[in-house]
């Protein structure tokens, strides 16, 4: 079964993200569970819990098909210890609101090195960001998103996915999303069938698909390897809608959401149907 929805808006509240996810037809959503631009946000009311769980339920979402993503502002990899501290602050606090929304996994972007620290570094600071907070909590993954590689982020290669994970004490509870996107930005090159098997053969082999909690389907704007993030509407950039005929027909992506994170949401109805269609 494919899952198959868009990052939908959670704009008078997160109760409000099951009903943008109906309207457009979606199968699966993404939300920010608080403002993503925000380092704080007031806790979330008994009533818009409740909502949202009510929400769900009426329009047929189970938490392995909502994919929440964190707040752009946190970097758990950051060498500055007094800046560190707030990032696992409040990456702690957006695992606890997906707790309370009954939710089974959080998406982020794993960290920067700030041309700071060695890749190798950072990659341990996000490993134990991981670990205390997974100590905290109970129920939640940790979903690790592979990023384009832009400035110093890192996780824009499967090693790097792989050397968190292999830092991460509860495996049981960390998992990563892969965006094609960023993957083909980062030198993936998943647009062609021969391509794409090999990708996703050596993903099995250096990070493993009982690994995959969740998918962002985007096109690109960027060429191959050039490790810049502009994602593009289906079909209108360079990557073309194969690969994602490619992902609807293999049942390595079942039972996760797939994430439509495309620039114009006007699209989206259109997009998810195109993706529902392609199943063969
Ligand atoms: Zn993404
Ligand atoms: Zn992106």
């Amino acid at each position: 079964m494919k899952y198959i929805g868009a990052h939908v808006s959670a704009a008078g509240g997160v109760e409000n993200a099951p009903l943008n996810a109906h309207q457009i037809g979606a199968t699966a959503f993404g939300v920010f569970t608080k403002n993503q631009r925000q380092w704080e946000a007031k806790p979330l009311t008994r009533e818009s819990i409740r909502a949202f769980r009510e929400n769900c339920e009426k329009y047929g979402y189970l938490p392995h098909q909502v994919l929440p993503h964190d707040s752009y502002l946190i970097n758990l990899g950051n060498p500055d210890p007094t800046a560190l501290e707030k990032s696992r602050k409040a990456f702690l606090d957006e695992m606890q609101r997906c707790e309370q929304l009954g939710l089974d996994r959080l998406n982020f972007h794993p960290g920067s090195h700030l041309n700071q620290v060695s890749e190798e570094k950072c990659l341990v600071l996000i490993a134990e960001s991981i670990n205390l907070a997974l100590d905290k909590t109970r129920g939640v993954i940790a979903v690790i998103e592979n990023t384009a590689g832009q400035g110093s982020n890192v996780g824009h290669t499967f090693e790097q996915l792989r050397q968190i994970i292999d830092q991460v004490e509860d495996k049981s509870r960390v998992g990563v999303c892969i965006d094609t996107c960023h993957a083909y930005s980062a030198g993936y090159d998943i647009k062609s069938r021969e391509g794409f098997e090999r990708v996703f053969a050596e993903f099995d082999r250096l990070v493993g698909f009982s690994f995959l909690k969740g998918m962002h389907l985007n096109d690109t704007k960027k060429a191959l390897g050039t490790r810049v993030d502009r994602h593009d509407s289906l079909g209108e950039g360079l990557l073309g809608l194969e690969p994602f005929s490619f992902i609807m027909n293999d049942p390595r992506f079942d039972g996760i959401p797939l994430i439509l994170e495309t620039p114009d949401e006007s699209r989206w109805p259109a997009e998810i149907r195109l993706l529902k269609e392609m199943v063969r």
